[in-house]
């Protein structure tokens, strides 16, 4: 404990003295233990960040450190990557009419050591605004990646979420929205959605698996990622997975490979409402699920076989029964060797001291689908695989961006230690758990 205390006192003084450590986003972090994915931790080691960049790692002692370096002392604690939502909506919190709420929750991620989230359909326009104040330091938060939503016409007709992302333009003037029609312009709309800043487009429904086929090509083609609900109707999930998409979303697309059920005629589906969303997508009668049917298995071989990401939003749902199909759906996944990433697709209350995506972890470990280890992998790296963004995120390596989460206890014996944040680090800026207000 005698340790504990001397550094917190050297960490307060540094938040104290923020100016010229924080402007360079250059520090020595020495002692520390560093999370090393599936193989064997590292202790008693040197973390160098410069500008912002891990610049060197290297056991405590063995090289010099330069005097003007400013050294945070952190022996007993444990450092993993920057935490990352594979799954969020700004949408939701009315990002685009009023920003405040969003803020409220781009701070509480940061300071919960969120550094990176994937949104998965809104109002480009807004996001792009975000995450330029965020850069800029305007507002404490983490790096927003975010899509253009790809859809059947009569999709895109009838969503009201689509309707609020696109106000005041027309839905064909937005880069960010997709239409899938007989004759469209592939390049041109793949071109447009590149200049709206995305990193990937984001299949939603109505879309036959010959034209996810044909877009994704055009998507990887120009650098963008190709993501997707598991299921988009009318095609069951396998489908999906064999036109070349790189993350599929959501427990319940996995239900519609069940050869009992018949997504085509789910067609044409809607989204106009909430309500009307969850009898689109859950079957009526639970009962007649099979998790673990031979087709079930051969779509998760195909996931594992093509390095396919489920992005699972698992904790997303609150009925009980639904929860337990989850899990033997889950389950199954992880035996054949399917990669998880942690997306949620909700908000937690804000009164709530750690976002939803602790919820995630922790139910992922608690219902015995992953171990801590794992979990925490699925959070870092293969969320920063989901957003392509793995060769500069998602491990604690050098060359790669200063994005770390400190933490007092070790996550890998009791997930619950993921609480017990001490800083979060971005690249190279440091957000000291102490100071986090929710306003
Ligand atoms: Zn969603």
């Amino acid at each position: 404990m005698y340790i504990k205390t001397i550094v917190l006192s050297v960490f307060v003084l540094l938040t104290a003295l923020p100016c010229a450590a924080q402007e360079n986003r250059s520090y020595a972090l020495t002692g520390v233990t560093i999370f090393q994915g599936e193989s064997g931790d590292q202790g008693e080691m040197t973390i160098l960040v410069s500008d912002g960049i891990i610049k060197d790692i290297f056991k405590d002692g063995t090289k010099p450190i330069r005097a003007a370096i400013p050294k945070i002392e952190l022996t007993g604690y444990y450092v993993i990557p920057g935490l990352i939502d594979t799954h969020v909506h700004m949408g939701m919190k009315g990002l685009t009419k009023s920003p405040e709420p969003s803020r409220k929750e781009f701070k509480r991620w940061i300071y919960s050591g969120v550094t990176s989230v994937r949104d998965m359909g809104g109002d480009a326009r807004a996001l792009f605004r975000e995450n330029l104040r965020i850069s800029e330091n305007q507002q404490p938060g983490p790096e927003i990646f975010f899509c253009a939503t790809v859809g059947s016409s009569d999709q895109l007709a009838k969503d009201i979420r689509l309707k609020r992302a696109t106000e005041g333009m027309e839905l064909q003037d937005a880069g960010y929205i997709i239409e899938v029609k007989p004759g469209m312009d592939i390049a041109k709309n793949i071109s447009m959605a590149v200049e709206s800043k995305v990193s990937g487009i984001k299949f939603y429904a109505g879309v036959k698996s010959d034209m996810i086929g044909a877009i994704t090509k055009e998507a990887h083609d120009k650098g963008l990622k190709s993501w997707a609900h598991f299921t988009v109707f009318p095609d069951r999930p396998i489908k999906v997975v064999e036109a070349g998409v790189d993350v599929v979303s959501h427990v319940w697309g996995a239900f519609w490979q069940d050869p009992d059920l018949d997504p085509s005629l789910k067609i044409p589906f809607t989204h106009t409402d909430f309500a009307n969303a969850k009898s689109a997508i859950i079957p009526t009668d639970l009962a007649v699920l099979n998790t673990d049917s031979p087709e079930l298995r051969s779509l998760f071989k195909e996931m594992s076989d093509r390095k396919v990401i489920w992005d699972l939003t698992y904790s997303a749902t609150t009925d009980p029964q639904l929860q337990q199909v989850y899990r033997n759906y889950v389950l199954a996944g992880r035996d054949e060797g399917v990669i998880f990433s942690t997306g949620t697709d909700y908000f937690n209350d804000i009164s709530e001291p750690f976002p939803s995506l602790f919820h995630e972890i922790e139910r992922l470990v608690s219902d015995g689908i992953l171990l801590p280890r794992e979990a925490l992998l699925a959070a870092t790296l293969n969320g920063a695989k989901a957003i392509g963004i793995e060769k500069t995120h998602g491990t604690i390596e050098i060359g790669k961006t200063a994005n770390l989460v400190v933490l007092k206890e070790d996550p890998t014996v009791n997930i619950g230690n993921l609480r017990k944040i001490e800083f979060t680090m971005k690249n190279g800026y440091l957000y000291s758990r102490s100071d986090y207000t929710r306003d």
